[in-house]
């Protein structure tokens, strides 16, 4: 592990200078997109909408999918560079890449399936619902999965007609550049644009007069967002934070819940919106879940993403390892009691690293019980019956997923219960193919993927014409 201190991200000038986060060394440098080019852009990319958005959706489908071999190809590359610009481990960032990769053809065909006009008749009316585009689509993304979160905006608006114009997060510049690059191989010019920059160009692209915001990140710039979007009653779409909870109920397989909430709390070193950021335990097992947690926790290997067997990186920089770690100090501070890991900065660790941290003896008055961490900890809660872990669970403005683990049936009724918008049961929030990705509360607004969210790419229109009058024979 590195003793390096920098923040994983240089402004110079007019470009970034991306570092790894693990070690602080630059992994490459991107110029910046002038602000002041935003509105020509702007026009390009809604002079290019209109022969994309005249074809048909088939036509569309094979020029995406007709991009699948070069980005399989160029996937290992690819993959590799996310995981030195972003610090996860080199298997879940070759994976990454893969998948959005060869997932495209998976996800173009859902698309079009959700997308076909749809025929609605009854004695004196057929309509036709079309899902037309909106036009030019802005898709702001964040660093945490860098190509999964530019694949779920991108994918969907282009397949549906809108043309895209793309900022990925100032932290990973590099890996979406080679991304949308090797994309552009197959797309008309300007149908894909790539805007590098931070929130200045973010703000810009929200401010220009395109139709469609798509944007996962922060629930602060989401709301940002969302009051710039108004005065033009722009279409948006939010995909924001959340701090989800884990329900362990008397009866549950404490070996499977323990070993799901190792891996859901430390995974991208807690740097996942659906990550479990706190977990209730019925106190009657709340001892013999912890001595679980603690041992898986610290049987999992921390250390820079390129090196082999490593299953926990970095924080992205350093703000968000002193955010993490100011959490920590100050619920210590207030009472908690580390079962394993550090008690703050001052045994924080190395570099952006910050070690598997297993807190308990905790309130909701605390910071991070109620603020997002995004970082690798585990708050354990023990409670008293399923009714004060519903009443503990939804004691959050954010609503993003949820886990309920315990004898099925109960678990079932616990899980409609809670307020989040996708909840596993014995599971994580993973949905069956076609299930939506969705944001309860202040977690999201609108949503994507699946039949319904893939439909929210588009301008739905309803043509409608007087029945044939039924024979009189
Ligand atoms: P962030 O909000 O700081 O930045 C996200 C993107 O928005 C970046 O590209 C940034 O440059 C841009 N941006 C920032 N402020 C802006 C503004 N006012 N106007 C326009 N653009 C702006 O978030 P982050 O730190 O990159 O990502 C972490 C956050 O993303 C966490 O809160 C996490 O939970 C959330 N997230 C949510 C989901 C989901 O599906 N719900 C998925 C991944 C990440």
């Amino acid at each position: 592990m590195s003793e390096t201190t920098a923040p994983s991200l240089a402004l110079t000038k007019e470009t970034i200078v991306s570092l790894d986060p693990a070690t602080g060394e630059p992994v490459g440098e991107i110029e910046m997109t002038p602000v002041g080019l935003i509105p020509q852009m702007v026009r390009d990319a809604k002079a290019a909408q209109r022969s994309w958005g005249a074809l048909s959706l088939e036509q569309r489908a094979e020029i995406l999918k007709s991009a699948v071999p070069r980005m399989s190809e160029e996937a290992g590359r690819i993959g590799e560079l996310l995981t030195r610009e972003m610090g996860k481990p080199k298997p879940q960032g070759v994976g990454e890449a893969k998948y959005c990769a060869s997932g495209i053809t998976d996800e173009v065909d859902a698309v079009v399936a959700a997308l076909r006009p749809e025929i609605l008749e009854d004695d004196s009316t057929v309509t036709t619902l079309r899902f037309d585009p909106y036009g030019v689509v802005a898709a702001i993304t964040p660093w945490n999965f860098p190509l999964l979160m530019v694949f779920q905006s991108v994918i969907p608006a282009l397949a549906a007609g809108n043309t895209v114009l793309l900022k990925p997060s100032e932290e990973t510049p590099l890996v979406a550049r080679e991304w949308v690059k090797v994309f552009n191989e197959a797309l008309p010019p300007n149908v894909l644009q790539l805007v590098v920059g931070d929130e200045r160009q973010g703000k810009a692209l929200v401010g220009s007069p395109i139709d469609l915001v798509v944007f996962t990140g922060s629930r602060e710039a989401g709301k940002h967002i969302l009051r710039e979007a108004s005065g033009g009653l722009k279409r948006v779409i939010l995909e924001l934070g959340g701090k989800d909870p884990m329900i362990v109920l008397d009866g549950a397989d404490l070996d499977a819940a323990a070993t799901f909430a190792a891996r859901n709390s430390f995974r991208n070193a807690g740097q996942v919106c659906v990550s479990t950021e706190r977990i209730y335990v019925d106190e009657k097992i709340v001892d013999d879940f912890n001595a679980r947690l603690i041992e898986k926790a610290a049987g999992m290997k921390q250390g820079p993403g390129m090196e082999a067997g490593v299953e926990v990186g970095p924080m992205i920089n350093r703000q968000q390892k002193d955010h993490v770690l100011g959490q920590i100090e100050s619920a210590v501070r207030d009472g908690a009691k580390v079962l394993l890991g550090c008690h703050g900065p001052a045994d924080g660790g190395d570099g952006n690293f910050v070690p598997l941290t297993v807190l308990t003896d905790l309130n909701h008055d605390m910071d991070i019980m109620s603020e997002e961490t995004f970082g690798p900890v585990a708050c354990v809660m023990p409670v008293r019956g399923r009714d004060d872990a519903v009443r503990k669970a939804n004691d959050t403005r954010f609503g993003l997923a949820a886990s309920v683990w315990g004898t099925a049936e109960t678990a079932e009724e616990v899980a409609a219960q809670l307020t989040a918008g996708m909840i596993g049961v014995n599971q994580g929030c993973g949905g069956a193919e076609g299930s939506p990705w969705v944001g309860a509360m202040e977690s999201g607004y609108g949503w994507h993927s699946g039949k319904y969210g893939h439909r929210q790419f588009c301008q739905v229109r309803t043509i409608s014409r007087a029945a044939a009058k039924p024979s009189k024979d």
